[in-house]
């Protein structure tokens, strides 16, 4: 498949570039390491006038750690160097844990942890050639009045990206920029819960950095997927576990994320409530799995069958608690 026609730009900063996102609203598209887009793109599920490339901005490739504020990410550092980079495999593992687990090795030499925060969600109904698309009437997310999976007046698309559920269990924030200001929020607050439009970043609105606090004594953090083909695929499931202890065994306070469910990453309820400051025991472990469980509500989007994936958020979230606790007693 051939891409469709475009102009292409590359601004000399992060300034340039806001403002020719502002210029060209309503028909441009920021791009950096285009894993996602590009397809999109060959699909005519984008078809933007202008590309606005960013990846050769130096500002954003950076990765930080200081003792007191912790760690900050340039949306431009590629899922590889995540994988690689020396402080986060040591402080932050969950993170090389979850780049690593990202595509294949091309996808993750190219994709950028922005772009996986900023991902599209994805639908087999949506995500397919323009020829496949038009032997049905177009759907919620492409503008029409229809949802193929389930007639609920909402695109129930779910967000695919590996990184987003991994970052929310540590409670990590983002910077957006656009001309005329940057503000700084929580992570889980950027996602929408609605497939047709899946966070709020604007069209002339950048992502620029990713900042995690300094992890807690005695912490410890894992991140679990689900995927048809382990060499490539988006997730099917996820789960990623944060948690502290105290006393060597009780947890003091946990985070439970499930993602590629629905539209957004989804914190789980009730988790610290679950545990409760008890020792932790095989019995709790599998309550908290059940209270995941509970809330996962897989809609019929992809390969697997929404029972299966809901069923298998148990094992994943299993397996990634007993990484976590590991990781919180060394
Ligand atoms: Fe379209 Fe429904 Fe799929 Fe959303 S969930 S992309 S509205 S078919």
């Amino acid at each position: 498949m051939r891409l469709p026609e475009f102009e292409h730009s590359e601004p000399e900063s992060l300034e340039e570039a806001c403002e020719q996102l502002s210029r060209h609203k309503g028909e441009v598209n920021l791009i950096a390491g285009g894993t996602d887009l590009l397809a999109s793109m060959k699909q005519r599920v984008k078809t933007p006038k202008y590309l606005v490339d960013i990846k050769t901005l130096p500002d954003l490739k950076s990765i930080r750690f200081d003792k007191m504020e912790g760690l900050k990410i340039g949306a431009l550092v590629t899922h590889r160097e995540l994988m690689t980079n020396r402080e986060i495999r040591e402080k932050y593992p969950v993170l090389a844990e979850a780049a690593s687990v990202i595509g294949a090795p091309q996808l993750q030499a190219m994709g950028t942890i922005g772009g996986n925060l900023c991902l599209d969600t994805r639908c087999w109904f949506y995500n397919q050639s323009h020829w496949w698309r038009k032997a049905r009437e177009a759907c919620l997310k492409l503008g029409g009045n229809v949802c193929h999976v389930e007639d609920g007046g909402k695109c129930l698309a779910p967000y695919q990206g590996d990184m987003a559920s991994a970052l929310i269990a540590l409670n990590a924030q983002i910077r957006l920029l656009k001309k005329g200001g940057e503000k700084t929020i929580p992570l889980k607050e950027f996602y929408t819960g609605n497939g047709k439009a899946p966070n709020i970043l604007g069209e002339d609105e950048i992502l620029t950095e990713v900042l995690v606090a300094v992890p807690a004594e005695k912490s410890g953090a894992s991140y679990e997927k689900l995927r048809l083909r382990n060499a490539i695929d988006f997730p099917q499931a996820g789960a990623a576990v944060n948690m502290t202890l105290e006393d060597g065994s009780v947890c003091k306070k946990a985070r439970v994320v499930i993602n590629a469910l629905g539209p957004s990453p989804q914190v789980v309820n009730n988790v610290d409530e679950v545990l409760g400051a008890k020792e932790i025991k095989d019995a709790l472990v599998i309550e908290v799995a059940e209270a995941a469980y509970k809330e996962a509500n897989p809609a019929e989007t992809m390969p697997g069958s929404p029972e299966y994936r809901r069923e298998m958020v148990k094992v994943l979230v299993k397996k990634s608690f007993q990484k976590a606790l590991e990781r919180a007693r060394l």
